[in-house]
């Protein structure tokens, strides 16, 4: 399978290009960047390729300007993580109108001559998400963006470490938007399939803590460590695998509602979706505490507001 990451110069970009060329199903990728990273490109090339003798294992590396995005074309999936990344005390908000015009440059340049899937990471990551749907006009199962999968992992890791239970045993999720107003599902978190309000301990459980924990995890790493690249990366490659193996699991991806959760329609959101080969194949409308739907329902509010910002540009 062959993918193309655009932005590939990028923490993600090389975190996620790396990661992918291990995996058994890849034997082609094509990083892509400015004309002034090509060199940066020839030297991770480089480096995957040593990584990639270590473990025995083959993959093409192409190196490319963003000058000629035809080279997308037979591209399963492109990864664009490319964007302007937030510093100490930016909102994903900040980045929005600047990030617009990179996703329309691309997104345009792509869909004239290619058809791909296209799997968005550039923050705000939602409204990026419906400006290439928009700029592409792909079907919207082949647009969909990280979305608040890589939150939902922080949530998980939270749980796990407060009740000191293995990591997988976790089951659990965060809808809305990649941003301030994400909505936690209690109502969709369980451990050992037991219910979390089931448990032995749930009443002292510091939710608001973990859940202020996971809404700034984003800015903790960027402060001690200048930003994230390993999470997004493997939450990445979760997705890309599921698609590949056709697996058909429910992530919580951002995705085009038109309708399918109480009429909600016209916004890329943070929803649980299933996966598999088609891309996006269903919206799933779980059912949820009245509480948070409503705190949905504000997210989905926020995330249009933005997205009206944006949309023209
Ligand atoms: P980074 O290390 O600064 O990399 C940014 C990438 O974008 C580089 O490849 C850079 O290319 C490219 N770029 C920057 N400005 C550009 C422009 N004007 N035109 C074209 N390309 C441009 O940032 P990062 O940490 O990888 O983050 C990338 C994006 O992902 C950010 O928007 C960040 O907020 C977002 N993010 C999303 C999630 C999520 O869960 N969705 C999580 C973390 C981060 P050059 O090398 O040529 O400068």
């Amino acid at each position: 399978m062959k993918v193309s990451v655009i932005g590939a110069s990028g923490r993600i970009g090389s975190a996620v290009s790396f990661l992918l060329a291990k995996e058994p199903y890849i034997n082609h990728i094509n990083l892509i960047s400015r004309e002034k990273s090509l060199n940066k490109l020839n030297g991770i090339k480089l480096d995957i390729y040593d990584a990639l003798a270590a473990e025995g294992k083959d993959a093409e590396i192409e190196v490319h300007s963003e000058n000629d995005l035809s080279v997308v074309e037979g591209s399963e999936i492109t990864i664009i993580p490319a964007g302007i990344p937030r510093t100490n005390n930016m909102s994903r908000h900040d980045l929005a109108k600047e990030n617009a015009k990179i996703i329309k440059k691309y997104v345009g340049g792509i869909s004239k001559s290619c058809d791909t899937k296209l799997f968005i990471i550039t923050n705000p990551v939602d409204v990026m998400t419906q400006k290439a749907l928009v700029e592409s006009g792909y079907e919207r199962n082949q647009v969909f963006g990280l979305g608040t999968h890589l939150d939902s992992m922080r949530f998980k890791v939270a749980i796990a470490k407060y009740f000191g239970v293995h990591i997988d045993d976790v089951r659990t999720r965060i809808i809305g938007e990649h941003g301030d107003t994400m909505v936690p599902l209690l109502s969709a978190t369980a451990i050992g399939g037991i219910p979390i309000t089931r448990l032995p301990y749930y009443e002292y459980l510091p939710y608001q803590k973990i859940v202020d924990f996971v809404k700034s995890g984003g800015k903790r790493i960027i402060e001690l460590k200048g930003g994230s690249e390993y999470g997004p990366a493997s939450a990445i490659v979760n997705v890309v695998k599921c698609i590949t193996n056709d697996d058909k699991r429910l992530l919580t991806l951002s995705a085009y509602l038109d309708g399918e959760i109480d009429g909600i329609k016209d916004v890329c959101i943070g929803v649980p979706v299933k996966v598999g080969k088609n891309g996006i194949e269903e919206v799933v409308p779980i059912k949820i505490s009245d509480e948070e739907f409503k705190a949905f329902k504000h997210s989905v509010k926020v995330v249009k507001n933005c997205w009206n910002e944006v949309k023209d540009i």
